[in-house]
């Protein structure tokens, strides 16, 4: 006998009949109906690869989307609420999706909807309050000496952007980060992206601090933030924001030489190094042959399967959602240690935290690889001279 095909179970083309009828205006009309709910998006989804649940994939989000924008379902239903929150928003299925479905931007209508005027976590509420100080971003990144220039802001040359967790957390990345773009400047004197506030309910809020960060730093603006970078590009254009690892395979960049430490038998070889890809570099920007382009040039470069996937750091997402992000996390750790890698490299600084205390258990017992982010070994190998 003949197997007959397993057709997964597909929801209803959802809203077909209301749409016309009653829509709230939370969503952009065109942006909702392009799901052709084919499920293409399903197998990359990492909540939906944790759980198994159509509710908590792509297609799931966007019939819950649809309930929403109909007034069949009410923004306080508790499984809206959890999903738009469990969502990464890694836009992992926008990559495979044959209708053209612009996820990132429908998580971010959703969200401004359910998490507004103070029904969304307290602490995402706290999170934005605080990226929005300046005076106390820069106090933060003076304490732990970040790479700043001081005197006026020139128009004439590349600046850096300082990122406000990287400034506080890595200062050695916005120093690396100076080291290899010869003559950029690093006003301090510049705000938070508003990247965060983005994802996080306040997409308007996040415009204005994208557009107020170009006014602040004229010209062409340089991040070491793969998830900064999306977003300001978004609003400054790709002209104006250059991600790091693109800027130097633009410019040319090449290293003195590759980075080398002793083997087993006590004889140098390469460094191995491994990849995690940032998700809104890879899936926002298409980002994602420049950081391995450089690394191949300095070290033996070993892909991890799951390099384009998600590691859980999500922007703000570990700090929200912890015990998913671990679980998110931890399929990941297992392939680093098989890789047998002396370094995991990093292209955003909430990835690099992720991976540094992801490791650090398994470090304690021994394993000696390190989460670094790209700049801090590219530094390390030199720039050649041309
Ligand atoms: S792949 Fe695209 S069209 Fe298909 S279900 Fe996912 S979001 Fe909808
Ligand atoms: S953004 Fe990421 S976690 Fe959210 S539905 Fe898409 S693939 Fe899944």
């Amino acid at each position: 006998m003949s197997e007959l095909p397993i057709v997964p179970q597909v929801p209803r083309p959802v809203d077909a009949g209301d749409h016309g009828v009653h829509r709230r205006g939370i969503f952009d009309p065109e942006l909702l109906d392009r799901c052709i709910s084919c499920g293409f998006c399903l197998p990359v989804c990492p909540t939906y690869a944790l759980d198994k649940d159509e509710q908590s994939s792509p297609r799931g989000r966007i019939t819950l989307m649809r309930a929403l924008e109909s007034g069949r379902l009410e923004p306080d239903d508790p499984t809206l609420q959890h999903e738009a929150s469990y969502c990464l928003g890694c836009r992992a299925c926008e990559t495979v999706c044959p209708a053209g479905v612009e996820y990132g931007p429908m998580l971010e209508q959703w969200r401004d909807h359910q998490w507004r005027a103070g029904h969304g976590p307290a602490l995402a509420r706290w999170l934005r309050w605080a990226v929005a100080r300046r005076r106390m971003l820069q106090l933060s990144g003076l304490v732990r000496r970040f790479a700043r220039t001081r005197g006026p802001v020139r128009d004439d040359v590349a600046h850096v952007m300082l990122g406000c967790a990287e400034r506080a957390l890595f200062p050695a990345v916005s120093q690396a980060a100076r080291a290899l773009v010869p003559g950029a400047d690093a006003p301090a004197d510049q705000g938070c992206c508003g990247a965060l506030h983005a994802h996080n309910g306040d997409s308007a809020g996040g415009r204005e601090m994208a557009l107020r960060l170009g006014r602040d730093l004229p010209g062409t603006i340089v991040t070491t933030s793969g998830g900064c970078a999306a977003h300001v590009a978004e609003h400054l254009g790709r002209d104006r924001l250059v991600e790091i690892s693109d800027y130097l395979v633009r410019t040319g960049w090449k290293p003195a030489g590759r980075l080398m430490t002793r083997g087993a038998d006590g004889r140098p070889r390469p460094i191995r190094v491994t990849l995690q890809d940032s998700c809104h570099l890879r899936n926002g920007l298409g980002v994602h042959r420049q950081p391995r382009e450089l690394l191949e040039q300095i070290a033996e470069y070993v892909e991890l399967p799951s390099a384009a996937s998600c590691c859980g750091a999500a922007g703000s997402y570990s700090i929200l959602r912890p015990r998913d992000s671990k679980r998110v996390l931890a399929p990941k750790l297992d392939e680093i240690m098989a890789a047998e890698v002396d370094y995991v490299v990093a292209v955003n600084p909430g990835c690099l935290l992720q991976l540094k205390q992801g490791l650090l258990p398994r470090r304690a017992r021994g394993a000696k690889v390190k989460a670094v982010h790209l700049v801090e070994l590219l530094v390390r190998a030199g720039s050649r001279a041309e």
